[in-house]
């Protein structure tokens, strides 16, 4: 593809109010970029912190012509920040991890060796975990089982933005929600090669996660809408199809057999079963409608995205020390354009 960019490795860290960790994390990972000894970018994106954290990575940007700012104009969450970062980003091979420090730099080398062993992308295994057991834990276990067999992917832990990845293969990737978890299944729908390496999980550092069970329940609807992106969006009939069928198998079943105790019981089905036959009805036919709603709207919201090339973020600034020629947002938007 092209030339070969002059940048060889992307590191993108999101951070929202991380004003503590950024300037560790910041060290050691030039400690271990430095030792690489090949050229990099650091693209540092503030997902609209309340603390200082911006304050922060400004003094670094302004000492390091490495280190670029990306500032977004609110807090959008984790994967707009994310894709704000890959966005901007511009080395063959981009890294992404998070800015707690829950993520340790040392273990890159070892993603990128898997990469120099031809995969496209390589994902973090928290072998063990530090989370706590029944909000974080388990809910996850489950997910990664469910994503594990939905996408046909032989992860183990599908949850962490610790990963590496070949850059065209984000450049194809749209991301919404809580998304970012769903890369591998998305980039492998497009043909890449996936692997996994073991990273330790340690505790925060400092400040606190920003995350709790809430996004367990948001995780499980992209999951939904990501089966159903990759395997029936273009044949939707099939997916609500299987869905029409159950619901009238079963609802076909059970009033058989309130049939059945009329008939031969001579029960009378009204008074004595009346309310859970209704409740059942009820329940299950409003279940395939809102899932079905919820599908057509994932489905119309795609179209609306990529059909206008609408950025899921808005950026208040770039800071970079880049200085390429044709790359810039005037020179796509010539003087005297017309338009807007
Ligand atoms: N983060 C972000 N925007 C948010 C929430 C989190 O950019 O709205 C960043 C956060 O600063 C951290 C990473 O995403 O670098 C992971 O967040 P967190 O530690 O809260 O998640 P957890 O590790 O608990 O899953
Ligand atoms: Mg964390």
């Amino acid at each position: 593809m092209g030339m070969e960019s002059p940048i060889r490795y992307s590191i993108v860290v999101p951070f929202y109010n991380e004003q503590e960790n950024i300037p560790d994390l910041y060290m050691k990972l030039t400690d271990v970029m430095d030792a690489l000894g090949e050229p990099y970018e650091m693209v540092f994106v503030d997902d609209g912190s309340k603390d200082n954290s911006y304050k922060v990575l400004s003094e670094i940007y302004e000492h390091d012509h490495r280190v670029n700012v990306v500032r977004l104009r609110r807090n959008f969450g984790q994967t707009p920040a994310l894709k704000a970062g890959f966005d901007f980003a511009r080395g063959d091979i981009v890294i992404s991890m998070d800015g707690d420090q829950q993520h340790d730099p040392a273990e890159i080398p070892r993603f990128l060796e898997k990469l120099e062993e031809g995969y496209d992308l390589v994902s973090g295994w928290r072998r063990s975990r530090n989370d706590p057991w029944l909000m974080r834990q388990v809910p996850s276990r489950i997910a990664n089982w469910l994503m594990a067999k939905l996408s046909g992917i032989e992860l183990h832990d599908f949850g962490t933005t610790f990963k590496a990845y070949r850059r065209e293969i984000l450049q194809e990737i749209q991301l919404y929600g809580e998304l970012h978890r769903f890369i591998p299944a998305l980039a492998s729908s497009s043909g890449a090669r996936i692997t996994e390496v073991p990273i330790s999980n340690p505790q925060r550092k400092s400040g606190r996660s920003n995350y709790g069970i809430g996004r367990s329940i948001r995780v499980f609807f992209d999951l939904i809408m990501v089966k159903f992106l990759l395997d029936y969006s273009t044949r939707p009939l099939q997916f609500f199809g299987m869905l029409g069928l159950a619901g009238t198998g079963s609802g076909f079943i059970l009033g058989s057999i309130l049939v059945a105790k009329k008939v031969f019981f001579n029960e009378n089905i009204m008074t004595q079963h009346g309310p859970l036959l209704l409740l059942a009805i009820a329940l299950f036919v409003s279940g395939i409608q809102f899932i079905s709603m919820g599908l057509l709207g994932e489905i119309s919201s795609r179209t609306y995205y990529e059909s206008q090339n609408k950025a899921i973020y808005s950026l208040r600034e770039v800071k970079s020390h880049r200085k390429e020629q044709g790359d810039s947002a005037e020179s796509a938007r010539p003087f005297g354009s017309t338009e807007r």
